[in-house]
């Protein structure tokens, strides 16, 4: 990945080599390694094998002679490279076949034992873990994940210049960016009772760029979204974001794929050879999801027409669709009747399960409502085989695509790591994802999207047929996991006044808000259209992390604290009173 013969040229300071470099090739040199010591055995009364660990790996040392050196000692070592002696070499250390002899070891500095051992292998308690972050960060593992964070954001800066885009930067202090989440503010001491949030994207400020002729903006942008913690969201994090004019979905498309394939080619050294495209209906009606997991079958098969005409209460409904478990049939009672607990959780009215025996024949405690022929045409849609199992949920289609786009994942995901890296592309989702309490729609990606033009006709629909209008937003998803969306904008002010409109953003609360933006609109602002990933969970999932934590240097913990600064803590009266505040602490209830 980043192996230290990548920066050979570089200067070097007190080291000659990094440890983990020497090889059979170093033999008969005079090397100076440095850095901390990772194991240190006796071997007779004035011997000791010291094992040396910089960030490139680990070099063992024979030191001679009375030295105070405990673990985690800083050292510099000067000697000279040897082969090891016959038996004597560690096939699982890259520079095992050779050692240092000779020694000349200075103590740069000493260390307390550790609050926790550096080893991949054990379980640390998290908490524990970010107080040490700096110990933690000494790990072999989290060094490959920052190294390989640092490949991946050096490729994508390679790829956005070679493709014309331009790196700028956007403030912090901004006013508030619409992204869906609760803002973070920060109070103003120079306008006492005003605030500025942190941003949530730089959206806002990309669309104005456009607007100032940049043509083609990115950034690896800091987002600040103050939402609940879990293992794929901190609350800030990184994007690739960008922005280009006089282009649309396609080229968008063509550039966010460029700047991911040589992110997986730094770390993989293959490029992933295809980004399949797909509608969010697509996706919806044959995953469940607007985030498919194509690293398996399992697919939903509709089988309405099956059962338009059955007897059967239960299969009345608006819409059926079914899934085949291949060699389902196998589990157990209760494994069927947790199954059944879940869809009922996830607000199905039930799960109807099948075991198959053959073409025409299945056991379930439904068969006898079916006829011979419901029977016959379910198995043969769901290309279902003996052995194998059949899940039905029957209700109004979004709920039957939420329960078995749900049991689906369950009952087929591959962990992370395995299955390949399968990237799509879900293209025209709807614009609108429902609608709030005042029967306003919610914007369902944010509302400077455009509409699909040949939707444009339908804003003027009221009401749940509001939710029928595609947009011209897409997302990438990588293995199920939603790396990141995007949208051609809008760049007419009069057709943002209408989204602003219907959205329930009357027109002095939108000029309040986006007045900049609208009258940017008024002065040439050409088409244009955009992305943003999440460069976190991209790294998690290229270096098989599951919690995006462990490629974050100074990750929060889930409740949003850091362990290691004390953060978030009060601050001190002066600086409230300078700020204009008085604290109101609520009392618990
Ligand atoms: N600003 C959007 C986000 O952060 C991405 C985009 O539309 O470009 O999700």
């Amino acid at each position: 990945m980043n192996t230290p013969s990548h920066f050979a040229g570089a200067p070097r300071g007190l080291r000659s080599d990094w440890c983990g470099d020497l090889r059979i090739d170093d033999v008969g040199r005079t090397v100076s390694v440095t850095g901390w010591v990772a194991r240190r055995r006796e071997h007779g009364e004035h011997l000791a094998f010291v094992d040396l660990r910089d960030r490139s790996g680990i070099i063992q040392c024979v030191v001679d002679g009375a030295h105070e050196v405990r673990t985690e000692y800083v050292l510099r070592i000067t000697g000279t490279v040897r082969e090891r002696p016959d038996g004597t070499r560690n096939t699982e250390l890259e520079t095992g076949a050779v050692e240092i002899v000779d020694c000349d070891v200075e103590v740069l500095n000493t260390a307390e034992p550790l609050p926790f051992p550096i080893d991949d292998r054990r379980d640390v308690d998290e908490t524990l873990r970010l107080r040490h972050r700096y110990v933690d960060l000494r790990r072999a593992r989290l060094q490959r994940n920052l190294v390989g964070r640092a490949r991946i954001n050096a490729a994508i800066r390679g790829a956005m210049d070679r493709q014309g885009f331009v790196e700028v930067e956007t403030p912090m202090l901004i006013a508030s960016t619409p992204e869906g989440a609760r803002d973070f503010v920060v109070p103003s001491r120079l306008s006492p009772g005003s605030f500025y949030a942190l941003p949530q994207s730089p959206q806002l400020f990309k669309q104005l760029a456009m607007v100032g002729g940049v043509d083609r903006y990115y950034q690896i942008a800091r987002c600040m979204r103050d939402e609940d913690l879990r293992a794929d969201r901190q609350f800030e994090f990184s994007q690739l974001d960008l922005e280009a004019s006089f282009v649309g979905q396609a080229e968008i498309l063509d550039f966010v794929t460029e700047a991911v394939s040589d992110a997986v080619a730094t770390i993989s050294g293959d490029r992933p050879v295809t980004f399949e495209t797909m509608t969010w209906y697509d996706a919806q009606e044959r995953f469940g999801s607007d985030k498919p997991d194509v690293r398996f079958g399992v697919e939903l098969t509709e089988l309405t027409e099956v059962f338009a005409s059955t007897d059967f209460n239960a299969f009345k409904a608006p819409c059926v669709k079914g899934i085949r478990v291949p060699g389902g049939a196998e589990l157990t009672r209760n494994r069927l009747d947790a199954l059944t607990d879940r869809a009922k959780k996830l607000g199905a009215k039930g799960l109807v399960w099948a075991k198959v025996d053959g073409p025409t024949a299945i056991t379930s405690p439904i068969a006898k409502f079916l006829t011979d022929r419901e029977v016959a045409d379910t198995v043969e849609m769901l290309g279902a085989e003996s052995g194998d199992l059949i899940l039905i949920v029957a209700d109004d289609r979004p709920m039957v695509r939420r329960v078995l786009g749900a049991l689906r994942l369950d009952l087929g995901r591959p962990g992370v790591g395995d299955g390949g890296l399968r990237f799509v592309w879900v293209t025209e989702f709807p614009l609108f994802e429902g609608l709030d309490e005042s029967g306003n729609p919610i914007p369902a990606h944010h509302p400077f999207t455009m509409p699909h033009p040949d939707d444009i006709g339908l804003l003027d629909a009221t009401g749940d047929e509001l939710t029928s209008i595609r947009s011209q937003a897409y997302d990438l998803v990588l293995n199920g996991w939603e790396l990141g969306s995007g949208s051609v904008r809008i760049h007419r002010r009069d057709t943002q006044q209408r989204i602003f409109g219907l959205l329930g953003i009357g027109a002095d609360e939108a000029q309040e808000k986006f007045g900049f933006l609208l009258d940017a609109f008024r002065f040439g602002a050409p088409p244009h259209a955009g992305f943003a990933f999440g460069i976190d969970r991209l790294t998690a999932l290229l270096l098989g992390e599951e919690n995006i934590r462990e490629v974050i240097a100074y990750p929060k913990t889930q409740s949003g604290a850091d362990p290691l600064t004390g953060a978030p803590s009060p601050i001190e009266a002066g600086q409230l009173t300078e700020l204009g505040l008085r604290v109101v602490v609520p009392q618990p209830r």
